[in-house]
């Protein structure tokens, strides 16, 4: 590799091969830029994180042809029934959203990380190297250089984008101050062999003793996700299994159940999306609860802002300090959108008690899930109108 400043490794640097960056680096392989994505893992992660994918997100990996892949793998949830403490009290119908897509798409996130990452062999410019943990941005004049834990050469790129996650290691280099908010809400989750007959639909459960979730996945496996009252570090066998029963009158076989994993939602919003051409994008930029399932469609749409925005800034055409001012301040407003519906979701999900528990069933069966306001939850639900990351 080389480190003079007159000839980069590479026009743009993606660090993390997660989601988010390997859609961008998808997006931007019909550029012609020479793109280098600088994963640490050897191999992708086996568990799934994200599950929904929203009609915004589908547009954007039609962009590049990819929208038939993902669709044809995945479940097209069209109704998430909502329960209250006695009965059914609505249903949130994605049927009426426009566009080519009136659903949310259930695809666990290895099989978004293994469709993005086949991709990217159709891109000759675009390179993904493994085992590149990069450890060092130093900025050097119109260059970026990085270096890595491994004894590896450094490398210089004309622009460096952070994708490295929520904890990203390159936003604390930068030392781009952040605000953490915890929100003291505890679940656990488990994918299930489905014989719930639910079918394609999802369900939610609002109960005076917590919530459970319900949503179908792929292959005939459906995952529920169990509020508890606290964080839980050992997850007793057959957990799940017992809350659903009594919070939900479903009896799970535990013998059916896949994996397990913990989550405690938190959030986090950065003070600056840059510094200099190093710029963050996907969780590394923000990050929210994953209750409302919102984190990685708004990274996508970080990556198809980034992906407008790139071409021009490394080939001189467009103003770099205005296009870096936009992108930040557009997509800072994005995540305070999403990351607000996402926590006011989760508030008036997780109220526990009998009388909050009646209140949550006035408010949802009486005004938000009928009529005109059903129809708003469902745009809103599916992020219609979370602000597109499109360099107008
Ligand atoms: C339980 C749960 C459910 C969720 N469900 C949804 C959902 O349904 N829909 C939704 O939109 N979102 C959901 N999310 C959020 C979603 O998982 C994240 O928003 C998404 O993974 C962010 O993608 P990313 O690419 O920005 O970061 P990550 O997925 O965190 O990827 C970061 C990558 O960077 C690599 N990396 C880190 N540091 C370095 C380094 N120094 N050098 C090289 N590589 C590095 C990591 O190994 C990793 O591969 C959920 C999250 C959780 C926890």
């Amino acid at each position: 590799m080389n480190p003079s400043p007159s000839a980069p490794d590479c026009d743009v640097a993606i660090v993390g091969a997660g989601p988010v960056g390997l859609l961008l680096a998808n997006l931007l392989g019909p550029t012609g830029l020479k793109v280098l994505v600088l994963e640490k893992n050897l191999a992708p992660p086996s568990h799934s994180r994200a599950i929904g994918i929203t009609p915004p997100s589908l547009e954007i990996l039609g962009s590049i042809g990819m929208a038939d892949a993902f669709v044809v793998r995945g479940v097209k949830i069209q109704n998430v029934h909502v329960h209250g403490v006695s009965a059914q009290t609505g249903v949130c119908s994605f049927r009426e959203l426009p566009g080519a897509h009136p659903y949310i798409l259930s695809l666990p996130q290895q099989q978004t990380l293994s469709l993005l990452e086949q991709h990217l062999r159709l891109s000759p410019n675009v390179a993904l190297l493994r085992g590149r943990e990069v450890a060092q941005v130093e900025p050097m004049g119109e260059q970026v250089m990085l270096g890595f834990t491994e004894p590896a050469p450094k490398m210089t790129a004309r622009f460096v984008i952070a994708c490295d996650g929520w904890r990203s290691g390159i936003r604390q280099q930068l030392q781009i101050p952040v605000r953490e908010t915890r929100y003291g809400c505890h679940f656990v989750m488990g994918d299930f062999i489905d014989s719930s007959g639910m079918a394609e639909e999802a369900h939610l459960f609002f109960t005076p003793d917590g919530a459970v979730e319900s949503f179908p996945l792929p292959g005939g496996i459906r995952r529920w996700i169990v509020q508890t009252p606290g964080p839980l570090l050992v997850i007793p066998r057959g957990y799940i299994c017992r809350i659903v029963q009594q919070r939900a009158g479903i009896v799970l076989d535990a013998a059916t159940q896949l994996n397990h994993s913990t989550f405690n939602p938190q959030r986090l919003d950065c003070a600056s999306l840059y510094r200099g051409r190093v710029i963050l994008c996907g969780d590394a930029a923000h990050a929210m609860s994953p209750i409302g399932g919102q984190g990685m469609n708004v990274g996508f749409a970080d990556a198809e802002m980034l992906a407008d925005l790139l071409p021009g800034m490394v080939r001189g055409t467009g103003d770099i300090s205005e296009e870096l001012e936009r992108y930040e301040q557009d997509r800072m407003r994005a995540a305070r959108v999403a990351a607000n519906r996402a926590a006011q979701g989760m508030w008036l999900g997780t109220w526990t008690g009998i009388s909050a528990s009646w209140l949550r069933d006035v408010i949802l069966g009486g005004v938000l899930l009928r009529g005109p306001f059903a129809r708003l939850m469902a745009s809103r639900f599916a992020m219609m109108d979370v602000p597109r990351g499109r360099a107008q």
